[in-house]
């Protein structure tokens, strides 16, 4: 007899790409921050479909919606006004400094938008032949050829040559590097406020305030994806407001709306400017259905105050990490995030210490080998990680 798990796995392997390195686990239903396996089995998210499902699985409020939604409205495409769709940008709009959005389908689609607009903002608004952007090493930015290219990592790029020009990566963390890397051709700087599939690393402040007054002191467009960190995961409703800095324009995706596809740019109006009528669009980006989900999202969050609940169970958390960080100093090389956005940093490759917290009914992500990448809902019960700080303590006291 084949169990249930063995048996999907078999039938996958006939018909999937293998692109992923799945974990040894089907999940068939999810509620808050449980996630149910074919078996019954339960299991503590503290990944949350890698930040996407911020208020948690099946939000009652948002499935109501996608319900109603779904009877009403879901597509006419973007040729019609949506109300749904000027809706959500307004409410978006209101926890920013930005003037104006444009919707797409995922983070990868984001930040090309943001490449292009880049582009021509530089060539039609400003009329210069600035077309460069520059990132860092270590970044994560997407899987599309002009994405991946701006990804700061090498193993992403492999096999995928000719890479689109037009791009170039420097130290994580160095100003100055930015500095000697600007030419006559730069258009703008894209950076994560908290590097996430990098494993976990936050830029200090001074640095993110010195990077947007270098870009301005050098008329390039300062970018920042927020992809991973945005919609109150680290603490602010977006990572640069730790910051006190106002990027020309940043992405967002995956948390928008609570596990639905869906991304989006957001730009200053001078800068949004640079796209007109038929220069940028998507068939299905800011749907009705995708656009009356996020903006109950967004209301949800504003409303419960996520991003201040983030922060404080996130203190909560790095406290609790922190005293394992004692217990274990030899073991915990270091304990960093903001927010909800937590990585714990071991001292050797975690690959048995993240199976064994999966076989205690614990799921996270391991990055860069030796990283914990915690990314939980942003409501997620203190005690869940409080069972998890125990359960890792046990794990790493057996090793
Ligand atoms: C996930 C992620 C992306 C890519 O988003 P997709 O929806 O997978 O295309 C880009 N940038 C960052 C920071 C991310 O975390």
């Amino acid at each position: 007899m084949v169990d249930a798990f063995s048996a999907l796995k078999t039938r996958e392997e006939a018909v999937i790409m293998r692109t992923y390195g799945r974990y040894p686990l089907a999940v068939s239903r999810a509620e808050g921050s449980r996630l149910i396996d074919l078996d019954g089995r339960q299991y503590v998210d503290l990944l949350a479909g890698i930040a996407v499902c911020n208020l948690g699985h099946c939000h009652p409020e948002v499935a109501e919606v996608i319900c109603r939604q779904a009877r009403e409205l879901v597509h006419v495409s973007n040729l019609f006004y949506q109300t749904e769709q000027v809706e959500l940008a307004e409410r978006l709009l209101s926890t920013c400094h930005c003037g104006k959005a444009f919707f797409c389908n995922s983070g990868a689609e984001a930040n090309e938008a943001a490449i292009k607009l880049a582009r021509r903002f530089m060539r039609e608004v400003r009329g210069r032949e600035a077309f460069e952007i520059i990132t860092l090493a270590g970044s994560f930015h997407g899987r599309t050829l002009a994405t991946l290219t701006a990804t700061g990592q090498d193993k992403i790029k492999h096999g995928f040559a000719p890479l689109p020009e037009g791009f170039k990566t420097v130290a994580w963390g160095d100003l100055d590097a930015v500095r000697a890397a600007v030419t006559e051709v730069t258009a703008g700087v894209l950076i994560e406020i908290v590097q996430g599939e990098g494993g976990v690393n936050p830029l200090p402040v001074d640095y993110v305030r010195g990077l947007a007054d270098l870009c301005r002191e050098k008329g390039i467009l300062f970018m920042v994806d927020e992809i991973q960190t945005g919609m109150c995961r680290t603490g602010k409703f977006w990572a640069f407001q730790h910051c006190g800095v106002t990027p020309d324009m940043f992405t967002c995706a995956k948390a928008l709306a609570n596990g639905l596809p869906m991304g989006a740019l957001f730009a200053t109006d001078e800068v949004a400017a640079g796209f007109v009528p038929g220069s940028h669009a998507t068939t299905f980006g800011g749907g009705a259905l995708l656009s009356a989900a996020a903006a109950k999202v967004v209301e949800i969050m504003r409303r419960d105050r996520l991003d201040e609940r983030a922060r404080r169970v996130g203190d909560y958390a790095m406290g609790l990490f922190t005293d394992l960080k004692r217990t274990f100093p030899d073991k915990i090389a270091a304990v960093r995030g903001l927010g909800l956005m937590i990585g714990i940093e071991l001292t050797f490759p975690g690959q048995a210490v993240w199976r064994a917290l999966l076989d205690r009914g614990f799921v996270l992500n391991l990055t860069q080998d030796k990283v914990l990448r915690l990314l939980p809902p942003l409501t997620i019960p203190r005690e869940d990680l409080a069972r998890f700080a125990s359960a890792l303590g046990m794990v790493l006291g057996e090793l």
